[in-house]
């Protein structure tokens, strides 16, 4: 049996912070007395992922899953040996960087030769993906898993290579391929960077992923090989990351890159109308990319697995049906049949890539519904001129999905500063009827509550209505004015609650404070926005409705924040109301998620401090009402 001392030689830090030795051995006890599951909640300083390698050290082989690619930087900047998996949109494509640099590039889709142009010169859009010549072997930069041998396997010195003989066949055959024919200088052989570093990170004894690819890769049974822990950080955010992964938005701009006169009839809410559609839109693109014979088979498989009947009749004519597992077991084997089909088409290459991605999400969406109709709901339909222009498809409970990741492993670590009601968040997570199995631990905070007080100003009540009247408005403005005088020498963060607030703040402020801003903005990068930030030597301030998690302020990044209005998530949203509907509590929890997250952002260390100011009056109501979730330490540093 794994003794404490087993876990303390792995800890990665020469001495202990807070109750981090605590917090190991109440891990160790609870793995030896047979609980599969714990889930840990600590106040942002108090050292987590210094607790997540030591436990996956000692355990020998883990996946660690954190929310943004930030996040991943940092855990590979503080733990070297941790092998990063990023998605194929971080990486430069090989073959067209050679065409980048000889300056031959076009780019038929985008009709650009410049890499900050083109849309399309990342691995996303690799030829490998369109192209039946560059296939399999047919790019000479790609590699396969089986090339990549490991040696030192779960020691500090573990390595991940590629053999010398291996590495001489890939350069021969490089040698002779006939895309360097279309360049006079020599080149020379390097593996695809994609693949490369997602193959170091499956081979690995620990790697670290970000949500949306460990998502990604789970759909294929057979990439994530077993391991011993699987550790799921900032994992409040795990039900919006399955919530965004799992669910469907079909918009007409984006469809009409494919299908000239698409049209979206008006269902409304009714999740049948919407179903109709899908398997419509389905049949549509299946036929524009030559694959008749699928609708036919999905219709029948259907038809066996779920008892669906299409209104719709479609003729079977001479179809091959192929067999439920190609289908339905695993989401690669569809992928594959279509892109074979689909290559023969006269369609831009890279536009038939984001058909192939957009059909197979089409496809696991109407699957998922079918399975369970009732979870599913339609979230939001926009409209233009009374037209539909996008409509949003989400499952009301994503705990299924959630669980089936939860279970990846033999055993998980669950880490989060906002946890509240662990049982609230079993629901969440799928698990709450095996809490034998689930260990809870929760940890104070020791940050100085002199160093983060909190502010009630009390300025109005902001609900929807009030936020509408100008006199409101106008004295919201006043208040974040008055606010930054005051701070005038100092870096800090306005949170809104949407970009209506943000705007009406930006243009009602002083001059001086106005150009102190830095918005949020979803069509940029947040990082850029955070790097301007941080970069800048004014005392710039960032306002974001977005901004309330997962981001680092540390010090002077900012000295004070204002919390507009108490983060209520949107009932407008149909999922939100629906949800609050079944589970007042989960909208609760919710809402209190937020305004700690938010007010997490920039006090990250004991030696830290800053302001925080409340301009709602109802925060006051609410920590009455939810004082039983909220962690003490914030209660306690709220002002009378
Ligand atoms: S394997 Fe990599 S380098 Fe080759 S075409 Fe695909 S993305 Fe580009």
């Amino acid at each position: 049996m794994t003794s404490i001392n087993d876990y303390l030689i792995n800890f990665p830090h020469t001495s202990f912070r807070n109750n981090q030795h605590k917090v190991l051995q109440q891990i160790c006890d609870a793995f030896s007395s047979g609980y599969k599951r714990i889930i840990l909640e600590a106040p942002t300083g108090f050292g987590k992922s210094a607790i997540a390698i030591t436990i996956a050290r000692t355990l020998g082989s883990s996946y660690i899953c954190t929310a943004t690619k930030d996040l991943q930087t940092q855990y590979t900047h503080d733990y070297k040996f941790l092998k990063v998996a990023k998605g194929k949109s971080n990486f430069l494509c090989k073959v067209k960087e050679d065409f980048l640099g000889a300056g031959k590039y076009l780019c038929s889709s985008c009709n650009s030769g410049s890499e900050n142009e083109c849309k399309h010169t990342s691995c996303e859009y690799g030829p490998c993906l369109s192209d039946e010549s560059m296939e399999g072997s047919g790019c000479k930069y790609r590699t396969f898993i089986n090339d990549y041998k490991t040696e030192y396997k779960g020691k500090e010195n573990e390595r991940i290579f590629i053999n010398r003989e291996k590495i001489d066949y890939y350069k021969a055959e490089y040698s002779n391929w006939i895309h360097l024919k279309n360049f006079d200088t020599s080149h020379e052989w390097n593996p695809c960077y994609y693949f490369d570093q997602l193959f170091h990170a499956l081979k690995a004894s620990h790697s670290i992923f970000n949500y949306s690819i460990f998502l990604s890769l789970l759909t294929n049974k057979n990439v994530l090989q077993q391991k011993n822990l699987l550790v799921l950080d900032e994992a409040h955010l795990l039900e919006t990351e399955i919530v965004k992964f799992r669910g469907l938005s079909i918009s007409k701009k984006r469809w009409r890159r494919y299908i000239h006169d698409f049209k979206m009839v008006d269902y409304g809410y009714s999740i049948d109308g919407w179903l109709e559609f899908l398997i419509d839109l389905e049949k549509t693109m299946l036929m524009l990319i030559g694959y008749d014979s699928l609708v036919y088979s999905l219709l029948k498989e259907r038809k066996v697995k779920f008892g669906y009947e299409s209104k719709r009749k479609t003729k079977a004519g001479n179809k091959r049906i192929v067999s439920a597992s190609e289908l339905f077991e695993d989401d690669a084997s569809l992928e594959i049949d279509i892109k074979k089909h689909g290559r023969h088409l006269q369609i831009h290459k890279e536009i038939l890539i984001d058909i192939l991605q957009d059909i197979e999400k089409l496809t696991r969406t109407i699957n998922n519904i079918l399975s369970s109709p009732r979870n599913w709901i339609v979230s939001e339909v926009q409209k233009e001129n009374y037209d539909v222009v996008r409509v949003e498809l989400k499952p009301l409970d994503p705990s299924r999905y959630i669980r089936a990741i939860v279970e990846k492993c033999p055993k998980t670590l669950i880490m989060s500063a906002t946890i509240f009601n662990h049982k609230t968040f079993e629901k969440i997570l799928g698990i709450e009827s095996e809490s034998n199995y689930t260990k809870f631990i929760q940890i104070p905070s020791d940050f100085p509550v002199e160093n983060r007080p909190i502010f009630p100003l009390g300025i109005d009540y902001l609900n929807f209505d009030n936020l509408q009247l100008l006199s409101i408005k106008t004295k919201i403005s006043r208040a974040v004015d008055n606010i930054m005088h005051i701070h005038s020498k100092d870096k800090g963060i306005i949170h809104t609650t949407s970009y209506e607030q943000l705007n009406f703040i930006k243009e009602n402020l002083s001059k001086m404070n106005s150009r102190r801003l830095i918005l949020t903005d979803p069509e940029i990068e947040r990082d850029e926005v955070i790097n301007e930030h941080a970069k800048s030597q004014k005392p710039t301030v960032l306002i974001s409705p977005s901004l309330h998690t997962g981001l680092d302020l540390k010090d002077g990044l900012s000295r004070f924040q204002i919390i507009i209005k108490v983060p209520y998530p949107n009932v407008a949203d149909k999922w939100t109301s629906e949800k609050r509907k079944i589970d007042k509590e989960w909208y609760y929890w919710q809402t209190g998620l937020r305004l700690v997250q938010a007010y997490g952002r920039s006090i990250r260390s004991k030696d830290d401090w800053a302001k925080t100011y409340v301009l709602d009056s109802a925060f006051n109501y609410f920590v009455k009402m939810n004082s039983n979730i909220l962690p003490k330490w914030f209660l306690s540093a709220i002002r009378k």
